[in-house]
């Protein structure tokens, strides 16, 4: 069975694997800026035979291609490879050598291990039907990232379905996947809201408009867009990040504030309520104090729908090879993965990898500084992608190719 060939060959390579993640754990880039992390995964594409390698697709992406020359169908996989602004805190013998630079995230584990899959089936071409694209994302991390222009390049058009997966970090390593069937994370929008005063003494409110008090005000409104306007049933957070009024002067009436939050929701129709509502309220609560207020409202990545089918999929061939025990549901994320644009033009799922480290004594969550994870899970999410192989693209019995 093709499964067990590529699995076999991912258990030979792990050493170089495990060497692969530490490398770029070492040399963390941040998002847009990862030149010498594009430069590793291709020489080591080139060095495992790939040909068809496109690069600096929509602004930083690297698609490496399988192509078995036979029809069939076309499957995407994808590992995003940013690091985060963080500094690192954990005493690793293959620390982040760049100061205030750090894989954070698990995204030096997903690129190693999409390495060694592109890698491990390679030299089975001949018994494949179809085509693999192996997608490797820069930019997960900074708006507006890295899959929206790797998606508007029209090079994944031809996919048939797109899979990715995250190592779950926070709980400790148990070779278990976890899957979320239809909305999994969340969409993530910002806005600011100017509310336009009239500036005074403090002594004198008549003679002024006082945007603090209609700020102060309208953000106890706004929560009601999440617990009165939506149904209760369909997730929403609205925060309130930052409110500013005023230079420091506590007997001046400020001329302005600034608001700032974000929003995260599941479903678009929420979302554009939410959107909507956050303009009416700005603007009709602001006229009805004599000011005026404008809203600019940002979005962020779409919310990562898993289509039931793709994600049943890989439910059932986990579970038919490691037992059905090791797969497990992952609870709604209200963070957000621009894994989302590949979904919104392609059927796929996006699953979850049991992660965190078994030695650590306490697990600290994605983005800390001690962020630290399992390499056994690179070994796992590999494996998921290689049943998803095999089961794509294996020659029928009797078919004609
Ligand atoms: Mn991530």
């Amino acid at each position: 069975m093709l499964y067990e060939k590529i699995a076999e060959a991912l258990e030979v390579q792990f050493e170089e694997t495990v060497t692969n993640r530490r490398y770029l754990h070492q040399h963390p880039e941040l998002s847009f800026q990862e030149i010498n992390t594009k430069r590793f995964i291709k020489d080591k594409l080139v060095s495992y035979g790939y040909t068809a390698i496109a690069e600096e697709i929509g602004g930083g992406g690297i698609l490496a291609t399988l192509d078995s020359g036979k029809p069939g169908p076309v499957i995407g996989f994808r590992a995003d490879f940013d690091g985060l602004a963080v500094q690192e805190e954990t005493e690793l013998s293959f620390q982040s050598t760049q100061a205030g630079v750090m894989h954070a995230c698990g995204h030096d584990a997903h690129t190693a291990g999409l390495l060694s899959i592109a890698r491990a089936v390679l030299p089975l071409r001949e018994e494949l039907v179809g085509k693999l694209v192996f997608i490797f994302q820069h930019a997960e991390e900074v708006p507006p990232g890295g899959a929206k222009g790797i998606v508007e390049s029209g090079l994944l058009d031809d996919l048939d379905a797109v899979y990715g997966w995250h190592v779950q970090g926070d709980d400790p390593y148990n070779g278990k996947i976890y899957i979320h069937k239809g909305y999994a994370m969340a969409a993530t929008d910002a806005f600011t809201i100017e509310i336009q005063g009239k500036g005074g003494h403090g002594a004198s409110p008549h003679t002024s408009i006082d945007p603090a008090v209609i700020g102060a005000y309208l953000i106890q409104q706004l929560q009601t867009l999440v617990s009165r306007r939506k149904d209760p049933i369909d997730p929403a957070v609205l925060t309130i990040a930052t409110f500013k009024a005023g230079e420091g002067a506590h007997n001046v009436i400020s001329d302005q504030a600034i608001i700032s939050g974000t929003v995260r929701t599941l479903d678009p129709e929420v979302q554009d309520m939410i959107e909507q509502g956050i303009t009416d309220m700005t603007e009709n609560v602001c006229k009805a104090h004599q000011a005026t207020g404008k809203v600019k409202y940002e979005r962020g990545y779409p919310s990562v729908y898993n289509y039931p089918d793709e994600t049943t999929l890989v439910e059932q061939l986990f579970k038919e090879k490691f037992g059905e025990d090791m797969v497990g549901d992952m609870p709604v994320i209200m963070g957000g993965e621009d894994f989302a644009y590949y979904l919104k033009k392609k059927p796929g799922s996006f699953f979850f990898v049991s992660g965190g480290s078994v030695e650590q004594r306490d697990l600290f969550p994605h983005h800390h500084g001690k962020f630290t994870l399992d390499e056994r899970s690179m070994l796992t999410g590999a494996k998921a992608f290689a049943l998803l192989i095999n089961h794509y693209l294996t020659k029928k019995v009797g078919e004609p190719v």
